[in-house]
């Protein structure tokens, strides 16, 4: 392991609300919470304000209105938090080459290896200078957290938040591990976690007392070994600008086929243990459970399931494999059957990515544009539609228009705003705009002609924009339909 400090770890705080926040002035200091509205979505991000009320990402969006009815509540807009991605990944490939990327807003950058810092004086000081550098570029802030390994300096920028620098000295790691949870170590999921519980062990002090026979004795040997290691702080894992592995699969080939399907059924219970447990060597966890099953006349099919959140559970995954398998035809016979774990996470927490494109698919995002064909939010369904969608099918015009909270739009007499809120064959719009004061409110018929989908506009202002269109509508006291508040 080095001896420097100089292993960066970059997150964005509150990453997709803190984007909203920055673009819409009124948001500033509310809570918000940015995710699929549907009656099945999930909170991809919550703004400070939101978590408040135990508001957290991967929770139902049922969940937190229940918590807090009164936050705003958005549609993800992904093409616009990717284009901040790139912004804030494009500075931290000015730093090193080895930059290693785990959502959106979150990366481990090797200061080393790009010469860019050696010692702890000179890492300090790039992160200062990079998180400077992304509130001038982006308007956003990140937090930093410099350590002499990946899991330090991941769990360095957790303490630092929100907007903060941490710095871990080398000799200081063991000390600062010590009363942490187990779950603070990257290979420990919620049912590793669970299961060291059950055995009494809670901290990363207590597995350093249960000690490696022990550990081997609870996990397995491989596992037990890694889990010892993070114990000690020893993480020798290097920053790898391409994520290597994006699946673990286990899979085997049968001299005869098999055609009992309850041997089907025992075999791929077992793969999904073998599969599991070259996940947990490799400290990973994994979303989407894939089944591959090769049929006595070669056909190969493949089945997937995505869950809600990483695992790194057995019964999980054969649960998941099983259910696949029950939708696969194996009359005749199979030679190969083959179960893996992909959407790898090295820790065991929400894949961000992956969210924004399930919520996106909700709200219909997927299909190219910002006007879906489904309602933003389980209120406006089914209220807002019936009457409207009749007129646009007797016009012969365009199928109704449905307007996502939180998108922007732009309106012929008005200029930039966002959807607030859609019901009832009216949408409430509030106009205003990242450079503007809080804008005001405003609504209008669905289908007004003057009102359009906007590109979303950049968060700094900028340098050859001189007067923005300032917010003109001066309509108050309207009632927002349904939508982004409650
Ligand atoms: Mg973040």
């Amino acid at each position: 392991m080095r001896t420097a400090p100089t292993i960066l770890h970059l997150d964005m705080d509150a990453f997709f609300a803190q984007a909203e926040q920055a673009s819409k002035p009124s948001l500033r200091g509310k809570a918000v919470v940015v995710g699929g509205l549907g009656p099945r979505g999930v909170v991809a991000t919550a703004s400070y304000e939101a978590r408040v009320f135990g508001v957290h990402s991967a929770m139902p969006t049922a969940q937190a209105r229940r918590l807090a009815p009164n936050a705003a509540y958005l549609t993800p807009r992904g093409a616009f938090y990717r284009s901040i991605s790139e912004q804030v990944m494009g500075l931290l490939r000015e730093l090193s080459p080895l930059v290693e990327p785990l959502s959106l807003d979150e990366a481990f950058v090797d200061l080393e290896a790009g010469g860019a810092a050696w010692d702890s004086e000179s890492a300090r000081r790039v992160g200062e200078r990079l998180r400077a550098d992304i509130r001038a570029v982006t308007g956003l802030t990140g937090s930093v957290g410099l350590a002499a390994s990946k899991m330090l300096a991941k769990i360095a920028s957790e303490q630092a938040k929100p907007d903060g620098l941490v710095l871990i000295e080398p000799g200081t790691e063991r000390a600062l591990l010590a009363p942490m949870p187990v779950r603070t170590l990257p290979g420990i999921g919620p049912a590793t976690g669970d299961h060291l519980r059950r055995a009494g062990i809670t901290t990363v002090e207590e597995l350093v007392e249960a000690g490696e026979d022990e550990l081997v004795r609870l996990l397995g040997k491989a596992h037990g070994h890694g889990v010892y290691a993070m114990a000690l702080a020893r993480d020798d894992r290097p920053v790898v600008a391409e994520r290597e592995t994006k699946s673990v699969s286990v899979e085997d080939t049968y001299d005869i086929d098999i055609h009992d399907r309850l041997r089907i059924g025992s075999e791929v219970r077992r793969l999904a243990d073998r599969c599991v447990r070259r996940l947990r060597r490799a400290g990973l966890s994994g979303r989407t459970i894939v089944l591959k099953v090769r049929r006595y006349d070669f056909s190969t099919l493949t089945r997937s399931e995505t869950l809600r959140g990483p695992t790194d559970d057995v019964a999980v995954v054969q649960e998941a494999a099983a259910r696949l398998l029950e939708g696969v035809d194996t009359t005749g016979g199979v030679r190969l059957l083959g179960v893996g774990v992909s959407g790898l996470a090295d820790y065991t927490q929400e894949d961000l990515f992956a969210q924004v494109a399930h919520a996106a698919q909700e709200t219909g995002e997927a299909d190219g544009g910002d006007l879906g064909v489904i309602g933003g939010s389980g209120d406006t369904r089914g209220t807002g539609g019936t009457g409207t969608q009749g007129e646009a099918a007797a016009e012969g015009g365009p199928a109704e228009r449905r307007w996502h909270p939180g998108h922007d739009v732009r309106h012929a007499d008005y200029g930039h705003g966002w959807v607030q809120g859609s019901g009832l064959g009216r949408v409430t719009v509030r106009f205003e705009t990242p450079w503007s004061g809080p804008g005001r409110v405003r609504t209008f018929r669905i289908d007004d002609p003057g009102l359009e989908p906007a590109e979303p506009l950049p968060l700094v202002r900028p340098a050859a924009e001189t007067e923005a269109a300032a917010p003109t509508a001066v309509e108050r006291g309207t009632t927002p339909a349904s939508g982004v508040f409650g």
